[in-house]
């Protein structure tokens, strides 16, 4: 199924994220932990392509399992920044054979070694360069991208973000995802300066559950978020109890996904990674509001 049947649908739901193992000898646990998550029936789940240091090569092999054991639709992530137009074109037309419907278009980061290289010699610099590709390639892809509320750390003000993030759905994405923020103030902010830009696919917020203190840091130096002083309190009171900061970070998150749909968003994607356990207890928080 494309997403942007999910969308329309306009019923509240959510959508789970998993990685794909870091090491070939953790393939087997994290299968099972996304067949866990996707026994949750979740509108879509989505895979990520080597981010967090997991394999890029496993993400087709996770996406697969998912949809054809489960039925859950998958979105399978693709980057593009450290590679060539060989490698790149070789996994749309993998992924076009496996039959994925969804393709989340991605840049990727850049590593000191990249940051310190020719860009002159890049195949790819920008996302949008990935999704012509995608487009010129023919298949029929329901295509995301990434966006980012507190703007992305590498541009010079929001305005800028939104030119380039206008240029990037009109190039082909049918949907944006978020990067992950905590106070959703800042998303309701970007939604209305996006919507003036002329930006009118689907919003999905993505929520990350913090559920240790050791993650703390290491979410706010990747996505560059604003630490609200409430979230801070939590962390300060509960970090150094492993079960109490997991409890406060599964309410924490609830708290925003409840306020999200309160105030018109009708999917929210959380950043599960791959703990079917939150997944669970977030699911079971929302059972009511998700009916
Ligand atoms: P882009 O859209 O290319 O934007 C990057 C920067 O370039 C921004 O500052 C933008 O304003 C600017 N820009 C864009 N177009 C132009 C242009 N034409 N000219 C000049 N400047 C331009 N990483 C992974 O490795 N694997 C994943 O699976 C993964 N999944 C992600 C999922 C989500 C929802 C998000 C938010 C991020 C994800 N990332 C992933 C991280 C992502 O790769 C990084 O955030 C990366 O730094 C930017 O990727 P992008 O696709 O947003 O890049």
């Amino acid at each position: 199924m494309k997403l942007s049947e999910v969308f329309n649908s306009h019923k509240l739901s959510l959508s789970f994220e998993v990685f794909p193992p870091k090491t070939d000898t953790a393939f087997d646990s994290v299968k099972t932990a996304t067949e866990e998550i996707a026994k949750l029936h979740p509108s879509f789940m989505s895979v990520t392509y080597g981010a967090g240091g997991g394999t890029s090569r496993y993400t087709l092999e996770i996406a697969k399992n998912i949809k054809s054991t489960y039925g859950v639709p998958t979105l399978a992530h693709l980057t593009c920044v450290s590679s060539t137009k060989e490698i790149v074109l070789s996994k749309i037309e993998e992924m076009k054979n496996a039959g994925i419907q969804n393709v989340m278009a991605l840049r990727g980061d850049l590593t000191p070694e990249l940051e310190a290289s020719d860009r002159t010699t890049w195949c790819y610099r920008h996302a949008i360069d990935l999704i012509h590709d995608i487009k010129a390639s023919g298949a029929d892809f329901c295509i995301g991208g990434a966006c980012y509320p507190e703007i992305h750390p590498e541009s010079r003000d929001q305005k800028e973000d939104i030119k380039y993030l206008k240029e990037k759905v009109d190039a082909g994405c049918s949907f944006l995802t978020t990067q992950m923020f905590f106070d959703n103030n800042l998303l309701y902010n970007f939604l209305y300066k996006i919507r003036e830009a002329g930006i009118l696919v689907p919003i999905i917020p993505g929520i990350m559950p913090i559920t240790n203190a050791n993650q703390v840091e290491r979410a706010m130096k990747l996505s560059g978020s604003f630490m609200p002083q409430r979230f801070k309190s939590l962390v300060d009171k509960f970090g150094t109890s492993p079960s109490a900061m997991k409890q406060a970070g599964i309410a924490y998150a609830t708290d925003q996904i409840i306020d999200l749909f309160a105030n018109g968003i009708t999917n929210v994607h959380v950043y599960s990674m791959n703990k079917p356990d939150v997944a669970e207890k977030i699911q079971q928080n929302l059972s009511d509001i998700l009916g």
